[in-house]
């Protein structure tokens, strides 16, 4: 797709799960932001640990080459996390990915995708120590458990992100579930 094509999307998607959002139920809702807590708090404890590590500078020196490639991660939960807490971003489709800035990423650590929080590559993963390492994992572990449970539930989530999931779903509901 097309940066502007892509732009168009994201408008549509964002419309679109603020009228979803305005009329499920509200144990619906509960469970959302229930699992929005549990993954959030998870990003911040994976996130922690990469701090420990140096990680942070690390990236700088890096210029952050790894979100070159990272077009497109961000998954259903994020964008509806984003919406509930009234921290939607601007995002330029153009730029290798949407988020990417000259001063970072313009995500909050809770709020980035999965596949962003949980790469680490071996230049900081030597940082840790080996129950840091094991730390690490098992966070990891947890959190793909919450998000593959957010993708069993929804047919608008996906753990291959948002846009490549749903431009085959044409007019069907993002939060609909898949078991009714
Ligand atoms: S995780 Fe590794 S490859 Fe990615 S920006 Fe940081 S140092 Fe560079
Ligand atoms: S969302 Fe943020 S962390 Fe993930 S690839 Fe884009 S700029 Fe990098």
């Amino acid at each position: 797709m097309l940066p502007t094509d892509l732009h168009t999307r994201w408008e549509e998607v964002l419309n679109q799960l603020r009228l979803e959002l305005n009329s499920i139920t509200e144990e619906e809702l509960l469970w959302l932001q229930q699992r929005i807590a549990l993954i959030q708090t998870l990003q911040e404890q994976i996130h922690a640990l990469f701090l420990d590590a140096d990680g942070s500078e690390i990236c700088r020196t890096c210029s952050g080459s790894c979100c070159e490639h990272g077009h497109n991660h961000i998954t259903l939960i994020n964008v509806v996390a984003a919406l509930l807490q009234h921290k939607i971003p601007e995002p330029d489709f153009a730029a290798p990915c949407p988020f990417l800035t000259s001063r970072g990423c313009l995500l909050t650590v809770s709020l980035r995708p999965f596949n962003c929080v949980t790469f680490i590559c071996n230049a900081i993963e030597a940082h840790m120590d080996a129950a840091q390492v094991t730390e690490f994992y098992r966070l990891e572990k947890i959190l793909r458990a919450h998000y593959t449970e957010v993708d069993q539930r929804y047919v608008g989530s996906s753990l291959r992100g948002l846009f490549i999931g749903t431009h085959r779903l044409d007019a069907q509901r993002l939060l609909k579930r898949r078991s009714i």
